[in-house]
């Protein structure tokens, strides 16, 4: 699609802004937005993925994930692998719609709304766009929607709250000041975060020692397990 052409299925919204959608499974389109996407995945979706396939995050990763890390890009990437079917389908749909349903990425899960952040000091803002493309019969719904009450009725929330705990890497002070990781704290970043179980396996093991304290609990829980490596790479990073 030209940039063009994208801009213009593109509209700003802020919160309070309403909007008709509603997407179900009986749209003439059910499941195109599974297909000829590029799905990157957030260190949360990964976790997330383990809790849907029951496979370790290093078999998530030989499975259904490519890395690609482009020369001008500071950080690796994370996509979802797609199926060579001629449509590019996602290995999790079916016939019955998305086959993890309840752990599927958050990217699906926002679309068509986009989400970005920026941020200053401590505090996060938010902006919202609608994505509107023409394959989308979900706009032609009379269910009158915010981006609040969107955004709750697809469980978003630690989704989003994840992403902001990660753009406080990706968007440093430090990164925008020209700040580039090494090599070794690359490979840190990515085994810390987007490979948990292989991560927990080395603080157990005392092949990584992190600075802070590592609480027991983190052996326990997933999601606490990620804070603390999202936590443990922002001072490898920056040391503070
Ligand atoms: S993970 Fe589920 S919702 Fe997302 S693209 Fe794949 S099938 Fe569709
Ligand atoms: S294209 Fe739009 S309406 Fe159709 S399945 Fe995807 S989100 Fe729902």
């Amino acid at each position: 699609m030209s940039g063009e052409k994208f801009r213009e299925q593109i509209t700003r919204i802020v919160p309070g802004d309403t909007f008709s959608f509603l997407c179900h499974d009986r749209v003439s389109c059910f499941t195109d937005c599974c297909r000829e996407l590029e799905l990157v995945l957030t260190p949360y979706d990964v976790l997330r993925l383990r809790q849907a396939t029951g496979l370790s995050s290093s078999a998530l990763h030989e499975r259904y994930i490519i890395e690609e890390h482009e020369p001008e890009e500071i950080f690796p990437r994370f996509y979802l692998t797609m199926v060579d079917d001629g449509k590019a389908s996602c290995v999790f749909v079916n016939d019955e719609g998305c086959s993890i349903y309840q752990h599927r990425p958050g990217a699906c899960r926002t679309y068509p709304l986009g989400r970005g952040t920026t941020r200053k000091a401590d505090k996060v803002s938010e902006q919202f766009i609608i994505l509107q493309e023409p394959h989308c019969r979900g706009f032609q719904e009379k269910t009158v929607q915010t981006v609040q009450s969107f955004m709750t009725s697809q469980d978003l929330e630690p989704f989003n709250r994840f992403n902001d705990r990660l753009t406080a890497i990706t968007q440093h002070r430090a990164i925008k000041d020209g700040m580039r990781p090494t090599d070794e704290q690359i490979r840190l970043y990515r085994l810390a975060i987007y490979d948990l179980d292989t991560f927990r396996a080395q603080l157990a093991d005392n092949r990584i020692e992190p600075p802070q304290a590592v609480p027991e609990a983190v052996y326990e829980n997933d999601e606490l397990l990620l804070e603390f490596a999202l936590q443990f790479i922002e001072r490898h990073l920056f040391k503070h």
